[in-house]
């Protein structure tokens, strides 16, 4: 059966491009008779706010989404996090690695899906652990793992390339997790069957790729939706005047028409759907 799942990290207020993403989840887990569940990405203490979660319940009833079983929370699954990366670093494939962002800054001769891509400065030095953060050496990971593939529903089958964001944090140097490790492995927890997220996220299902080979996890399928974006080209978001579905809600409008119209691809003047790859501002 099929399983999607909506995954809004609790930093901010949801707006209308959320509300795009948690209709393409829920509906194409409802018009395959599978489930779509909710996963609160509250694993970033220093931006997450308990208040963001109990708007994400609100907003969700108001557009009419239901989601199946309890919503689950990143912050509780730290343990599980914790116990991948021990089993990566035992395989040979983290190293701790203490630059900041500034010398990576200085010191990278490439940009990366995120930014600079690490230069692989710490790879081989024989670097302090206490407090670092661990790196992913991708290249020796590659070598394990062989050349994988992986499926978009919408792009087709795609050569796994990870190396595009050079060895990437997987355990920060506050959390035994990043972004890339905690989904990964909640995705696979939740037996999720088809991931649907934005085409902003494209690039990182490569490194998503590759630590489902690493950690013998199954592969899903993806389905990278269009995002809606501004007339600039740029993603919606509230800091840039976007009214949050919260306001919306508060100003009395329908939420389940806004679904109707949003699954119709009937926007607000100004507003509409990018295929493109978008970098998050
Ligand atoms: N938490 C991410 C976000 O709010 C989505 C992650 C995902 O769908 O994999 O952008």
């Amino acid at each position: 059966m099929i399983r999607t799942r909506f995954a809004p990290s609790p930093n901010g207020p949801l707006h209308l491009g959320h509300a795009f993403a948690a209709v393409v989840a829920h509906d194409l887990a409802r018009t395959r008779g599978g489930a779509f569940l909710l996963r609160v990405e509250d694993i970033d203490g220093e931006r997450s706010r308990p208040e963001f979660v109990e708007e994400f319940f609100r907003d969700l009833e108001w557009l009419g989404l239901v989601w199946d079983g309890e919503a689950q929370f990143q912050s509780h699954r730290l343990e599980s996090y914790a116990q991948a990366g021990e089993r990566l670093k035992a395989m040979g494939l983290l190293y701790p690695c203490r630059c900041t962002r500034a010398e990576i800054a200085a010191a990278a001769t490439a940009m990366g899906p995120d930014g600079p891509i690490y230069p692989g400065t710490c790879r081989h030095k024989n670097v302090d652990s206490e407090g670092a953060a661990w790196r992913l050496d991708v290249a020796r990971a590659l070598d394990m793992a062989g050349p994988l593939e992986w499926t978009d529903e919408l792009a087709g089958i795609q050569r796994a390339t990870p190396e595009i964001f050079g060895d990437v944090v997987l355990l920060r140097k506050d959390l035994p997790a990043s972004y890339h490790l905690a989904a990964t492995l909640d995705d696979a927890a939740d037996g999720i069957t088809l991931v649907t997220r934005g085409m902003d996220l494209f690039p990182a299902s490569h490194v998503h790729r590759l630590l489902q080979a690493l950690l013998g996890l199954p592969a899903p399928v993806w389905h990278h939706h269009p995002l809606l974006v501004e007339a600039d080209g740029r993603k919606l978001a509230k800091r840039r005047g976007s009214p949050s579905l919260g306001d919306r809600r508060r100003a009395g409008e329908d939420g389940k028409a806004i679904a109707e119209a949003l699954r119709q691809g009937r926007f607000p003047a100004g507003i509409s759907l990018s295929m493109g790859l978008h970098q998050s501002p």
